[in-house]
């Protein structure tokens, strides 16, 4: 049966490196909603057009479209055996629309780890981040700077800073997260999915932790 992992946390608290290195060791697909809106934007899809101007706004986009998005990138082969979901789901409504295509594909979610952290930590990791433009690796200014000033240690691609990455949008996004994405903890708590895990450790500390989880439920 595939093995689907949701991984949930606040923006800036990590999930996208740990994603990264969890997909990785695990040989499971990694599907982040954000990457996926990113590049829908850089090819100038409709979707792309669509996406961006809820995305600079710190907003998120409506379930419809983000929700026929991942139904249609969990059908791809490359998931056949699961895959680790990193930003998606983001409401409750999308929380169900998963139940339903997981169904369908005949399998469920597994795990749900969900990483933490304080607002001020938050704040400050999305405020000195910055991407690859090439694979989407993250930096941070201080806690972890690339090799060479704005290029990517991993490919050799320019890192930039993400336009929702600037001060005014990280206020909107984590005041959403709390907002719409927050009761989830809740959601999958009740259903004994959830394992919360402290985000204010090192990189290797977190991965070891997400490691346990997924072995021992
Ligand atoms: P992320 O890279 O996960 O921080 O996502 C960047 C932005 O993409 C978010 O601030 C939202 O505007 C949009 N987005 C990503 N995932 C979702 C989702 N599951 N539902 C709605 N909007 C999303």
């Amino acid at each position: 049966m595939p093995t689907y992992i949701v991984l949930l946390g606040p923006p800036g608290v990590g999930k996208g490196t740990q994603a990264k290195i969890i997909a990785e060791k695990t040989g499971l697909s990694h599907i982040s909603s954000g990457d996926l809106f990113r590049e829908n934007i850089k090819g100038g899809t409709e979707l792309g057009k669509l996406a961006q101007t809820y995305i600079n706004k710190g907003e998120l986009v409506p379930d419809e479209v983000t929700i026929a998005m991942i139904r249609s990138r969990l059908s791809r082969p490359d998931c056949k055996g699961g895959a680790l979901l990193d930003g998606f789901p983001r409401t409750p409504a999308q929380a169900d629309a998963l139940a339903r295509i997981l169904a369908d594909f005949g399998g469920k979610v597994e795990h749900v780890p969900c990483i933490t952290a304080s607002m001020t930590t938050l704040v400050e990791r999305l405020s000195g981040r910055w991407t690859c433009r090439a694979q989407g690796h993250i930096f941070h200014q201080v806690y972890s700077p690339p090799k060479k000033p704005s290029v990517c240690d991993v490919d050799g691609s320019e890192l930039y800073q993400r336009d929702d990455d600037k001060a005014e949008t990280v206020k909107r996004r984590i005041q959403v997260y709390v907002e719409q994405t927050a009761p989830l903890i809740a959601y999958y708590r009740q259903r004994g999915l959830l394992a919360e895990i402290d985000g204010e450790r090192t990189v290797e500390e977190v991965t070891a932790d997400l490691l346990a989880v997924l072995k021992h439920k």
